[in-house]
């Protein structure tokens, strides 16, 4: 085995041009050329962990198979080394904090005094290391969120310079950069780039190679400007332009022979890298013709003027995937629940789609629209899948509705319901003792599957399939005899406690909810089955 190899990737000028992407390509391209790869996520957030956070504001909470719920980037990580990616590989200020103190109370120390540098770096490093091990990684990438020359993140690059300074053959710093192209001006400026090294370079480090993000390719000119005053050869700057599709990114680091330039960095020889699956995937993703209309049903995606769609990123891609598989170009619509509630009428509107996905979700806003939304999905016989909340609400609807349960909810939105939907009992001394974080029914879970549904057919006649959850709620098992004798069928079961993971109805083209959150395990190499099924029977409609 190599020496493991440690390589930072640190953002300039702007949050959000796709680092973690960048890293990911990186990371796809030297596992096809056969190396073990793996990746870390630094946040330089307090929090703990994602969990607590708003979706607005942070974006998707990814889940991991050991119940980590991290940044999506993890996610993105996932999805091109088509890897597993665990707990140690999420670092954040609020973990890193939590340990050193911890151990000060711990006296681990010995008596010492603890400062921020070295103690707050070296546990980092600690933690950076615990990961390499545990993945037994040649090569190791390390984003680190954040923007150079902000406060938040300054304690990581200390991290990165002191592992440097430990091994200078084995660690290489990335700077992905922005270039603007002003409107007014209608050129691409690098000022911002070189002030970003500049910044690097006052902590320490000076990037090996700058990935140069951009509206359009770098051209030479500003490439040699780049070279000069950041102080990095010129092969070494790889341009970066806007792409349609994110998985075409480690395609066009391969036409710069990023790969081959990394491993000459470390003094290791160039190899082939194999991409082939890789490109037939990327080549459906963007050429398919034929479109599949997909709405989804949810809140999370109103910001100001704006919307994001970062909430539902596993969503969308798993989507990709699965449409990819039969050459289709998904068009995605986002569908806010709470006009429904307002104006029914609109729901005439759910026809125009080809299949409607209704997402997970908290708290009571937009719920009552989006059980509206289910019931029409339900009569209209519109390709429905429910993920995680889509599935409670799918029940209550059929509660309310089919079984005549006129005052059938969850008691997240209702004290006073007919609980079809109930609190965990474990949850309710956490809830009562306000212990909010990372104590959700999190991670992987085993579901038997019940022969004869949408669900069975979907896994290809699996018996027992696992899937990742994050939710405090559960389907109430006092009504599974009347909704069952109303025609609601069970098609998933947790064996070990008993729960019911997934809901189906006969007489629908494809009607499924699932307690779990599928999206988290789909790859664009793999795309998952009851999105592949889901996709499928959507396109005949
Ligand atoms: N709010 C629901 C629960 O906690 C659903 C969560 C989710 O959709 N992830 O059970």
């Amino acid at each position: 085995m190599l020496k493991s190899k440690y390589i930072f990737v640190a953002g300039g000028v702007m949050s959000g041009i796709g680092k973690g992407v960048a890293a990911a390509s990186i990371g796809r391209i030297l596992k096809s050329k056969g190396f073990k790869v793996t990746a870390i996520k630094i946040d330089p957030y307090l929090n703990v962990d994602a969990g607590t956070m708003n979706p607005i504001e942070h974006g998707e909470v990814f889940v991991t198979e050991d119940g980590t719920e991290c940044d999506q980037d993890i996610g993105n990580y996932e999805r091109f080394l088509d890897e597993n990616i665990y707990d140690t590989n999420y670092i954040t200020t609020g973990r890193v904090f939590q340990t050193v103190i911890n151990k000060e109370r711990n006296l681990e120390y010995n008596g010492r005094c603890v400062e921020t540098i070295p103690d707050i770096p070296n546990e980092a490093i600690s933690r950076i290391k615990k990961a390499t091990r545990k993945n037994n990684a040649d090569f190791v990438l390390i984003e680190i969120g954040g923007t150079v020359g902000e406060y938040q993140n300054i304690l990581f690059l200390e991290a990165a310079r002191m592992l440097k300074m430990a091994y200078p053959k084995d660690v290489l710093f990335i700077l992905v950069s922005y270039l603007p192209i002003p409107q007014t001006i209608g050129e691409m400026k690098t000022k911002p780039t070189q002030y970003a090294v500049r910044s690097l370079n006052s902590i320490g480090i000076q990037p090996d190679f700058i990935l140069a993000r951009s509206a359009r390719p770098l051209d030479e000119p500003r490439k040699k400007k780049i070279s000069i005053f950041c102080n990095v050869p010129f092969k070494n700057i790889i341009s970066a332009p806007d792409i349609q599709s994110i998985y075409d990114i480690p395609l066009n680091f391969e036409k710069e022979n990023l790969g081959n330039r990394i491993l000459n960095f470390f003094n290791l020889r160039s190899r082939k890298s194999n991409l082939k699956d890789w490109e037939k995937m990327a080549k459906s993703i963007k050429e398919s013709k034929k479109s599949v209309k997909i709405g989804i049903v949810g809140k999370y995606f109103e910001s100001g003027d704006f919307t994001l769609t970062d909430s539902y990123i596993s969503v969308i891609e798993a989507i990709k995937h699965a449409s990819s598989y039969y050459n289709l170009k998904p068009e995605i619509s986002w569908i806010s629940s709470e006009q429904y509630e307002k104006n029914p009428e609109k729901l005439k509107e759910l026809k125009n789609y080809d299949g409607i996905i209704i997402p997970g979700g908290f708290g009571n806003r937009g719920i009552e629209g989006k059980i509206k939304a289910i019931e029409f999905c339900r009569k209209n016989k519109i390709p429905f899948l429910g993920l995680c909340l889509g599935m409670q609400l799918a029940v209550i609807e059929f509660a309310r509705n089919v079984c005549n349960i006129k005052n059938a909810n969850s008691t997240e939105f209702s004290k006073n319901c007919e609980p079809v939907i109930d609190i965990m009992e474990e949850q309710k001394k956490l809830l009562k003792n306000k212990k909010y974080g990372g104590t959700m029914r999190l991670g992987a879970y085993n579901c038997r599957l019940n022969p004869d549904t949408f669900s069975f057919k979907a896994y290809g006649n699996q018996k027992i399939i696992s899937e990742r959850h994050r939710h405090r709620y559960e389907f109430n098992n006092n009504y599974k005899e009347i909704l069952e004798k109303n025609g609601m069928v069970f098609a998933g079961i947790n064996p070990e406690k008993n729960l019911v993971e997934i809901v189906e109805i006969k007489n629908h083209p494809f009607f499924v909810g699932v307690q779990f959150h599928p999206e988290f395990k789909s790859r664009p190499l793999n795309p998952h089955p009851l999105f592949k099924e889901f996709i499928k029977t959507s396109a005949k409609k």
